[in-house]
């Protein structure tokens, strides 16, 4: 058959991205070629993970933290943050909130807290594993080998902590290292997944100092490691933190900062969802935040297939500020969770069912 040179070969949704091609998406202005990228990222999506819209309860037990991150609201040195810890009681009962939602996956989220001690936590693990229904994804920061292992053994099945940046230099900065200890979020990473985790990682999009070319090289970088998870979501400069001041910054050259937007966020998400089709991706509060309307529904429609709606108390919730004016304020009870199937069902897709594990070679 002869050749036909009029036209390019079609590529298969699945067909992945080398990463001067990712770059090329993170540059891209033009609204017709972006539609082209939002279509795709969906055909993959729907290819792969299917219409279900997985739902996540995410519990945040702890504001305190040891860490001195840049970012961070939390950080230690925020002395206005008035900090709280949960109680076993009160992780419990929200936990069995999360169960009479229809969830199927409790997200225990919080700073790098040593007062959460390993076998207090391990016992709530347990309690919720064989109490509840519930999937238990961990988010607790670089704790050691030793904690990690308990709480697998108790039953946690997944663990998210984000690289942040795959920058070296950058990631020293925004994210000091702790007790003499070398911040090695990679090698956690591989640990997790040998503990047999699930695993999630990500980033966050235009903290001061990120170039296109290492965000490219971050999302790449997702599928190499094989993410089972992957959390993007806009940096949000909060005032009480050294990158939120401006005190810490590592001025790129004119054209290099990516923006901390939300297109940005939609390319990023997009782009995941092309390298790690079969990825839980969540359609974030941070883009929520920056549109309160339609920020999570454009998450969905371009490659997103989670929503992590809080479920943590409102007196505590308002106290978890990694960055500021977070949309989940205004989100809560029974109001919330109806609203939220309905902006499921009015972009044609359905509230998932069972925990939303990670689904391997689906197609
Ligand atoms: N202590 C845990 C959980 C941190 S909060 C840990 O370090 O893994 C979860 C995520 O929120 C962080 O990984 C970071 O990517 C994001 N985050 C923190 N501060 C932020 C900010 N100012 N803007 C946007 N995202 C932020």
């Amino acid at each position: 058959m002869k050749p036909n040179t009029t036209t390019t070969p079609p590529t298969s949704p699945a067909a992945s991205l080398t990463e001067a091609e990712i770059l090329d998406w993170l540059h891209e202005e033009d609204p017709a070629n972006l539609e082209e990228l939002w279509a795709r990222a969906d055909a993959v999506r729907k290819a792969h993970v299917g219409d279900e819209v997985h739902l996540r309860g995410l519990l945040e037990i702890s504001n305190h933290c040891i860490r001195r991150c840049g970012y961070c609201g939390l950080r230690a040195d925020n002395h206005r943050v008035e900090r709280y810890r949960m109680t076993e009681a009160e992780v419990m009962a929200c936990a069995a909130e999360a169960v009479a939602y229809g969830y199927g996956t409790v997200v225990m989220q919080s700073g790098e807290d040593y007062g959460i001690q390993t076998d207090w936590l391990a016992n709530i693990i347990r309690r919720i594993k064989t109490e509840t229904p519930l999937a238990v994804t961990l988010s607790m920061g670089e704790r050691p080998d030793e904690d990690l292992e308990a709480w697998r053994e108790a039953g946690a099945d997944r663990y998210l902590l984000r690289f942040e940046t795959s920058n070296r230099a950058l990631y020293r900065m925004i994210h000091p290292d702790a007790r003499g200890k070398v911040s090695d979020r990679f090698a956690i990473l591989a640990r997790l997944r040998e503990l047999g985790y699930e695993v999630g990682s990500g980033v966050m999009i235009g903290i001061p100092g990120q170039s296109y070319a290492t965000l490219a090289h971050d999302i790449h970088l997702f599928r190499s490691l094989d993410l089972d998870m992957v959390g993007v979501g806009p940096y949000i400069g909060h005032p009480e933190t050294p990158l939120g001041k401006g005190e810490w910054s590592a001025r790129l050259p004119e054209g290099e900062q990516v923006p901390n937007t939300e297109l940005m966020t939609y390319k990023v998400v997009a782009l995941t969802r092309i390298v790690c089709p079969e990825a839980n991706i969540p359609s974030t509060t941070a883009l929520a935040t920056l549109n309160r309307d339609q920020g999570r529904e454009q998450g969905l429609t371009r490659g997103a297939n989670v929503i992590m709606p809080n479920i943590t108390p409102m007196h505590y919730r308002t106290r978890y500020e990694i960055y500021p004016a977070k949309v989940c304020l205004q989100e809560t009870g029974p109001a919330f969770y109806r609203n939220i199937q309905d902006r499921i069902r009015s972009i044609g897709r359905r509230p998932g069912e069972g925990q939303g594990n990670r689904i391997r070679g689906r197609t």
